[in-house]
């Protein structure tokens, strides 16, 4: 047996706590398509940056998110501190998420879709089949964005990384519209102690207990 059409995965949680490792290679192993909701924000924020503009202003980040082009999400600029920030500024006004909001539905609903993102199980599909919350402790991500940073050749400041993460995580943890938390019936993984094949094996165990029919 395969997965039913349509089947939507949701994977949320906070940054660098593993969600795109994990949400990629589910998408792999049971051939749903993968979309990476994170990069949209990013690339909104670029569009907002390139104009000279504050990555706060509603009425410009709506206007970007609203003229945003599939060639924006292939752009090499879209990680790092600055693209980060700007990312979670533009993802805090409401009009820029409503206009993002149409084209992820669209693309789960196509083929069925593993999403990962910070509100896929709580408001872009809330019906989705199975939900994960990915988190780590504060400190396992900043080192793990730090190992990521260094295999970049980006040299950067580890009390830095910490701090840029805490911000982070605050800011989409408090914002009034969508913010990061787990939808009630989403299987929590913590990845603190867990390496990537271990939290591959736990998503794809909980996956198969929804599926039961599933192959290998
Ligand atoms: O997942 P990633 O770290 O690439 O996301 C960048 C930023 O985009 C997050 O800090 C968050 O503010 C925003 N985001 C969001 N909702 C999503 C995905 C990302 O608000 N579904």
């Amino acid at each position: 047996m395969s997965l039913p059409p349509g089947t939507v995965i949701a994977v949320d949680g906070p940054a660098a706590a593993g969600k795109g490792t994990l949400a990629r290679r589910l998408a792999a192993h049971l051939g749903l398509p993968y979309l990476d909701t994170g990069l949209l924000y990013r690339a909104v924020g670029r569009r907002v940056l390139d104009r000279g503009a504050d990555p706060r202003d509603a009425a410009i980040a709506e206007a970007e998110a609203r003229a945003l082009t599939e060639a924006d999400l292939e752009r090499p600029d879209l990680r790092g501190p600055v693209a980060d920030m700007a990312a979670s500024a533009v993802a805090a006004i409401p009009a820029v998420r409503a206009a993002l909001l149409e084209f992820q539905r669209r693309f789960g609903a196509e083929r069925g879709a593993v999403l990962d993102g910070r509100d896929i199980g709580t408001v872009v599909f809330p019906a989705a089949a199975v939900k994960f919350f990915v988190t780590a402790s504060v400190e396992e991500r900043a080192r793990r964005r730090h190992l990521e940073l260094s295999a970049q050749g980006i040299a950067a400041d580890p009390v830095q990384v910490l701090a840029e993460i805490r911000d982070r995580d605050a800011q989409d943890a408090n914002r009034p519209v969508a913010p990061l938390r787990p939808a009630a019936d989403a299987l929590l993984l913590d990845t603190t102690a867990l390496d990537a094949d271990a939290a591959f094996a736990a998503a794809l165990a909980a996956v198969r207990q929804r599926f039961p029919g599933l192959g290998a």
